[in-house]
């Protein structure tokens, strides 16, 4: 056994049936992912189209990759073909952007909107009242190639429980929100890293995105 092995079963092992882990391969090799994938994990997420495309290319095409990443519009059509769902539409221009590419891929693309939850600048996101104009918008024949499944929330990077708890909580209780006020289904919650996932779950995240406690932690932070 391998120790990324180890470390997926042991993560695997702790999570409710009703969690999907994204296993975060980002600035990893391709030999890391194979032994997750050999492990069993069909999920991988990255946050660069530059890292993304190649490994795409490497590695078995029943991957399921996710774009988790900030993701520039003029990337998008490098992924469109390929990408199984995208958690970081931050802008409205960029989901037009994705239902134009996947139009001309005939495909329909899994799409995330990412609200802004935390405390720091440096995070990306809708605000919840822009995410609610989206969500309360014709979005289904507005952008008929993109499928909008959820929403995707940072927590502050912090080791205030009582904080991020509130953070995650605001987004878990925004989503039943606009369920009930839009009449619309948002079945996923992609909430929680390697630090915080627990914590998510208990505040109603069924994906989370775990990396540096599969892999390791990275040489290289961005
Ligand atoms: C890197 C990253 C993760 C995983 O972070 P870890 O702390 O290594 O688990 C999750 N989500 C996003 C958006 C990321 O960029």
């Amino acid at each position: 056994m391998s120790v990324v092995s180890d470390n997926l079963q042991r993560i695997l092992s702790t999570l409710p049936q009703h969690v999907t882990l994204v296993a975060v391969s980002k600035t990893h090799p391709v030999e890391l992912i194979q032994e997750a994938y050999i492990a069993g994990q069909r999920i991988f997420g990255e946050n660069r189209v530059q890292e993304l495309v190649p490994k795409y290319q490497q590695m078995p095409k029943d991957i399921q990759w996710h774009l988790i990443g900030t993701l520039q519009r003029n990337k998008v059509k490098y992924i469109a073909p390929f990408v199984s769902m995208i958690h970081s539409v931050d802008q409205l221009d960029l989901l037009k952007e994705i239902n134009k590419e996947a139009g001309k891929n005939s495909r329909i693309i899994d799409c995330l909107v990412q609200v802004y939850i935390a405390s720091e600048e440096t995070k990306h996101g809708f605000s919840f009242e822009e995410a609610s104009q989206l969500l309360g918008s014709d979005f289904t024949h507005l952008y008929p190639n993109v499928r909008i499944c959820g929403l995707m929330g940072m927590a502050s990077f912090s080791n205030d429980v009582i904080q991020v708890k509130r953070e995650f909580t605001s987004l878990a209780n925004f989503k039943s929100e606009m369920e009930t006020r839009y009449n619309i289904k948002l079945p996923v919650l992609s909430m929680g890293m390697s630090n915080d996932y627990g914590l998510a779950i208990e505040c109603g995240s069924n994906m989370v995105r775990v990396g540096s406690s599969i892999f390791g932690s990275r040489t290289y932070s961005y």
